[in-house]
């Protein structure tokens, strides 16, 4: 009951904009007071391989601490900053430090691989890719590691200029990720032509992997697409052991989720590491 009643406000959450816009969480002006300020920061989510639970890498997801309302959700701000003009600022906090700390954990002796996600409403600027290839190469990181997380939905507009900056980010060497596959109305032809490397299949489809047939029909295909482009798989929101098992009996390449780790500060990374490949 209580699981039913999670899902359906996930679902509520997830695909109502009314809610968000009705949700009296925080203001447009306290989050531009917020960037500048400097109250955003980054955590970090393990990925891992299915197959050998190898870590290969971490996205950096962004936070938002309210000094007096506590932690403000991206699916929150993140649109409201789209539609008010604050995501390019907030875009170019969130690729500095990622790439800053890629950089970091690079010298260090762990080149791990970085996922940024990048919202479609700055995919607009041709100068772009070579704006962020400055940015990693000033800062040390490792372009082939880095990887840019774009949304299915994003895909449906502004097609060609998203294509063409999307194409010119891979070839100066950074990864592509399709991100919540399977929720957006991409065609099979858009899939194919753009530069994905990698193929995110979508929480809401990892949860129900084990309960619901269509879901886990819909996540065996994912894998299946992913393969036969040459993309990487990669679950996200694995919770339980026997959702990781379901994955890796249907070649899923790697996973993300609460069952491997929760997103935290770089410092948490490396003892987190240190317990992942104790176990
Ligand atoms: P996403 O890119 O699909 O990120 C995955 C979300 O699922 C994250 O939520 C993560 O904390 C959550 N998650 C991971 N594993 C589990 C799990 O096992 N169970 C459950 N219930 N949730 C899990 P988060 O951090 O709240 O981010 C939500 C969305 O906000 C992201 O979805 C992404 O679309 C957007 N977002 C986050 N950071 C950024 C950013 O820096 N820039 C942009 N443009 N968007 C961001
Ligand atoms: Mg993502
Ligand atoms: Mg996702
Ligand atoms: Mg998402």
């Amino acid at each position: 009951r209580a699981k039913e009643l999670e899902d359906v406000l996930n679902k509520y959450i997830k695909y109502s904009p009314i809610f968000a816009v009705n949700n009296d969480l925080a203001s447009v002006e306290e989050l531009a007071q917020a960037i500048k300020e400097k109250a955003l920061f980054l955590v970090y989510q393990p990925q891992v391989t299915i197959s050998d639970r190898e870590v290969v890498g971490v996205e950096a997801l962004v936070r938002w601490k309210h000094p007096t309302k506590g932690m403000i959700p991206p699916d929150y701000f993140i649109p409201m900053a789209e539609e008010n003009g604050l995501i390019a600022a907030i875009t170019m906090f969130t690729t500095k430090t990622a790439i800053r700390q890629q950089g970091i954990w690079r010298t260090q002796g762990r080149n791990m691989r970085m996922s940024i996600n990048m919202s479609p409403k700055i995919l607009d600027d041709l100068d772009l890719p070579s704006k962020i290839e400055a940015c990693v190469k000033a800062l040390g990181a490792d372009i082939s590691k880095l990887v840019i997380e774009v949304t299915e939905t994003a895909l449906t507009t502004n097609l060609a200029l998203y294509m063409d900056i999307l194409a010119r980010l891979r070839m100066k060497g950074f990864g592509i990720s399709i991100d919540d596959f399977g929720t957006g109305y991409s065609s099979l032809q858009q899939l194919i032509r753009a530069p994905f490397t990698e193929l995110k299949i979508d929480r809401a489809f990892i949860r129900n992997i084990k309960t619901d047939k269509e879901s886990y029909t819909i996540s065996k295909i994912s894998i299946m697409l992913a393969h036969e482009f040459g993309m990487k798989a990669v679950a996200e929101g694995i919770e339980t052991e026997a959702e990781w098992n379901i994955l890796k009996q249907l070649g899923c390449d790697e996973g993300q989720g609460y069952w491997i780790g929760r997103p935290m500060p770089p410092e948490e990374i490396e003892s987190w590491i240190k317990s992942w490949s104790a176990d």
